[in-house]
């Protein structure tokens, strides 16, 4: 999934779960890929049938009103969509007393293998969330002075890439060995161990990885990161160091288990570091960052951005606008503006033929030239001072002088 689409997707996401019913009101329906939407419709019916019998008036009404807005939304459809179909309705009005039913249908952006019915408080969007999940790569490295094991979290699912044990022997020193001269000798061999377990970590870790956990029973994961094993890249991509009590794979689960607010963090981590190098290079006038709409547009046409950065909500268009004086062009507006375009022909308003959200075609373009796309959350401190500086911007491969 491409990250706008996977960021689109997690934004609705957040704004469904923050929802709740007043009571058990809100439905949840997903339809898995290839399954006949006919027959959903059918059970949505019978449904509503059962709901007839619920005790409390205005939840009765709210279901039932909510199951018949969903069948009269299914019907739309010739038949279910390639990947499935997930549709969430109820009353999610704040007051008491108040009515207002919605309803959302997403289209997944990978197939549904999920059939599922659900009335709750709150919408059940786990099988949506996961499929997010399911593109995010974490690399994984428990450790200590005799044992490595380094792996994989993809979405849920932890693999192991390589287990790796060292022959540095026991702290203390046997009858007759000079203590000193022990210690001497144990200290290279477990240099030589983390040296090796860094180097594992380079040749394994796919360019894909969100970040890295590291965890570990004694101090010695903090010596290794601390120390200079690590390449600076890799060192970076360091989300968090844990206790965990193994070292092989059931330390692999422990790390992850252990871990669980740091990968929540781990995408604003991200964002974060990204501004922060988007603000230190603007300040440093360095040439290397530019922003605003047109200036990141033809630095992204020139194939010279490396990231892109946009705020996420914002709220421009990508519109075609055509005029009867025969004028047709492309261009990238706000919102509110999209309707009264000038013809630079003529001077009339433009008529729109077509429009697109500025984070869509910022993506179509971003594959092209290979740029990557951050879409950025405008709620910590780095993020709004984007959404301040108009929302979008690029960090670039190299100076490129607008022309
Ligand atoms: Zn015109």
């Amino acid at each position: 999934m491409v990250e706008a689409a996977a960021a689109k997707l997690r934004k609705l996401l957040t704004e469904l779960s923050k929802l709740r019913g007043r009571h058990t009101e809100l439905v949840s329906v997903y339809i898995p890929a290839g399954y006949s939407i006919i027959d959903v419709i059918n059970q949505i019916r019978n449904e509503r049938g059962t709901a007839e019998n619920i005790k409390s008036k205005s939840t009765r009404k709210n279901v039932v009103d909510a199951l018949t807005k969903i069948e009269q939304h299914l019907k739309l459809y010739k038949s279910t969509p390639p990947h499935g179909l997930a549709v969430f309705c109820g009353n999610v009005a704040e007051t008491e007393g108040v009515t207002d039913i919605k309803l959302w249908a997403i289209e997944p952006p990978e197939p549904l293998k999920v059939k599922m019915y659900w009335c709750d408080q709150q919408f059940e969007l786990e099988p949506l969330q996961a499929m997010i999940a399911e593109k995010e790569l974490y690399g994984l490295v428990v450790m200590d002075t005799q044992e490595a094991t380094i792996g994989l979290l993809r979405g849920k699912s932890i693999q192991v890439l390589r287990r790796l044990e060292s022959i540095v022997p026991g702290k203390t020193a046997k009858g007759g060995q000079s203590s000193v001269r022990f210690a001497r000798v144990r200290e290279g061999l477990v240099n030589d161990f983390y040296k090796e377990v860094a180097e594992q970590i380079r040749a394994l870790m796919p360019a894909g990885v969100k970040g890295i956990l590291l965890g570990g029973p004694g101090p010695s994961k903090e010596d290794f990161w601390r120390g200079d094993y690590l390449m600076t890249d890799i060192k970076n991509k360091v989300l968090g160091v844990q206790s965990v009590s193994y070292t092989d794979e059931a330390g692999l689960h422990e790390l992850v288990e252990r871990s669980k607010e740091l990968l929540a963090e781990a995408s604003v981590i991200r964002e974060k570091t990204l501004l922060q190098r988007f603000f230190t290079e603007l300040q440093k006038d360095s040439g290397l960052v530019t922003y605003g709409v047109q200036p990141v547009l033809s630095a992204l046409e020139a194939g010279a951005v490396e990231t892109l950065l946009v705020s996420e909500g914002l709220d421009w268009k990508a519109v075609e606008l055509a005029c009867g004086c025969g004028w047709s062009g492309k261009r990238y507006v706000r919102a509110a503006e999209v309707e009264n375009q000038v013809c630079p022909n003529c001077g009339r308003i433009a008529g729109v033929i077509g429009q697109a959200d500025i984070v869509d075609a910022f993506d179509d373009l971003a594959k092209k030239y290979g740029t990557s796309m951050e879409v950025v959350s405008t709620e910590t401190r780095e993020g709004g001072q984007l959404a301040a500086l108009g929302g979008i911007a690029a960090i670039l491969r190299y100076r490129y002088a607008k022309a």
